[in-house]
């Protein structure tokens, strides 16, 4: 027995936080947790997860437009957002019970209320009320990054996107990254007018270039309009409650909609950090050392808020690494090698390893193998857009450094084959595996 009221508190229940509550449990730790708004986080409550349902969703729109030559006659179909709006939300309530559920049987103490770090053992609750605890982590997440604009609060950012009163005629969307071109895709495919606004001419910067200026040509064939070079001015409410968003040079444009995408940013702001000895990065990050461990030695971070890597299954290993270490005896850190992602457009991208530019960056000179087709669904539906499928090799050890793809089902294809990265596997090796035919897949083992 220790005199804290905790052996460890947790500010934030998100996908670090309750993997590291629910692990640390296991191990034995008296756990509380403290979380001002949901069970479950951004990936849960306003991220990956109703994303997903949403891009499930625009999926239809474009199969039902390729069924005749499979046979199929539809009738006129309807769309109803608040419908599939609606739907999606319960469907979150009901993952937030089932993480709810998993703080209850791993007997970990909630709070459903703000906390703050009060000392390098102590939190500071909402209510004024003040726990302490041997070791307290931090997982608070991100948040979205606004600009500092006129007209600001006439936007909306990824938190409101799910909860719109209606599908928007016309959405403009600041931002050319993962949330912007994911929802692109989600409101164009619904019917919505898109307009994509970007400061540069560049989408996806961190993605491999040959996939990024693949997919261009395709989203704008579907209807998405893109202005590149226009960084956003302000936007303008008119008269009948319309906007107008006036960026950089060329014609203000219209919108009924602005959703703003232009990255997300630490939630550190009142924390009270700084009187414990932590000084945020530039970003207003959390340094942290490889076991998530900060400055002050009883207080520890994972998650998006140490703003390594901004991705859910990236957050659940580092707390579930940071439980292994502090609580069970048995330290370990997370490998930032070789992480899969993937971006949910329409087609998606996905990509794991080296990208061509960062390989040279790295090895000089390496070898590229690409397969440029037709998949089959598409040939038969008489739809023009290609896929793409990359391969980076290392030519001095053979070794694939990485594998871009850009098609239907990408992310699925790509899960697999990031299992080979990571192990390092070599071209031969790929080459020596007979291909599953018929499916995209194969073109992995068929670039020669
Ligand atoms: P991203 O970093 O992906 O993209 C930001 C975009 O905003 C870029 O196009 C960038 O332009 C532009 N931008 C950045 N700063 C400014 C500024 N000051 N003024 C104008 N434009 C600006 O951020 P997102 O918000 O889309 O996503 C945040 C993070 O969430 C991602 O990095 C990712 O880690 C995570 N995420 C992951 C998903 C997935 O795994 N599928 C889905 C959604 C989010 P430029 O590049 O031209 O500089």
């Amino acid at each position: 027995m220790t005199d804290f009221d905790f052996d460890l508190f947790v500010i934030g229940a998100g996908s670090g936080g309750v993997r590291a509550s629910r692990i640390a449990a296991s191990h034995g730790a008296r756990v509380a947790v403290a979380e001002e708004f949901r069970v479950g986080g951004t990936c849960v409550i306003r991220g990956c997860v109703p994303k997903k349902l949403l891009v499930y969703a625009s999926h239809f729109a474009h199969e039902l437009q390729d069924t005749a030559n499979y046979g199929w006659t539809i009738g006129e179909a309807t769309f109803d957002w608040a419908k599939l709006r609606d739907f999606v939300a319960s469907d979150v309530d009901r993952l937030e019970r089932a993480y709810t559920s998993t703080l209850d049987s791993n007997k970990v103490e909630h709070f459903h209320e703000r906390a703050t770090v009060a000392g390098p053992n102590t939190v500071r609750l909402a209510s004024g009320r003040e726990v302490t605890a041997r070791v307290i982590l931090i997982a608070v997440g991100a948040w979205p990054v606004l600009p500092e604009i006129d007209g600001v609060e006439h936007c909306i950012t990824s938190n409101e996107v799910f909860h719109l009163p209606e599908l928007p005629k016309r959405i403009v969307i600041q931002g050319a990254g993962y949330i912007a071109l994911e929802f692109a895709g989600v409101f164009n495919a619904l019917g919505s007018h898109v307009t994509v606004v970007n400061r540069s001419d560049k989408i996806l910067r961190s993605y491999d270039h040959d996939l990024t200026d693949r997919l261009l040509p395709i989203l704008q064939a579907r209807g998405i309009e893109f202005a590149f070079n226009r960084p956003i001015g302000r936007v303008e409410k008119q008269a009948d409650g319309s906007l107008l968003v006036h960026a950089g040079e060329g014609e203000p444009i219209p919108a009924d909609v602005v959703l703003v995408a232009t990255g997300r940013k630490p939630k550190t702001d009142g924390l009270g950090l700084e009187g414990v000895g932590i000084t945020l990065g530039h970003n207003g990050e959390i340094p942290v050392d490889e076991y998530g461990q900060t400055a002050c030695p009883s207080i520890y971070a994972v998650g998006d808020v140490t703003d390594r890597v901004q991705l859910t299954p990236v957050a659940i290993r580092e707390g579930h690494a940071f439980a292994d270490t502090v609580f069970g005896n048995m330290p370990r850190s997370t490998a930032y090698d070789c992480i899969p992602s993937a971006v949910f457009t329409q087609p998606p991208i996905a990509s794991v390893g080296l990208t061509e530019q960062q390989a040279r960056a790295v090895h000089g000179h390496v070898k590229v193998f690409t397969s440029d087709f037709r998949p089959m669904m598409n040939m038969f539906a008489a739809k023009a857009e290609r896929g793409f499928y990359k391969l980076v090799v290392d030519p001095a050890s053979d070794r694939v450094l990485g594998v871009h793809l850009l098609g239907p089902d990408a992310a699925e294809v790509l899960q697999a084959a990031a299992i080979a990265v990571k192990a390092g596997l070599t071209k031969a090796q790929f080459d020596a595996t007979v291909a599953l035919h018929p499916s995209m897949a194969e073109e992995l083992v068929l670039m020669r």
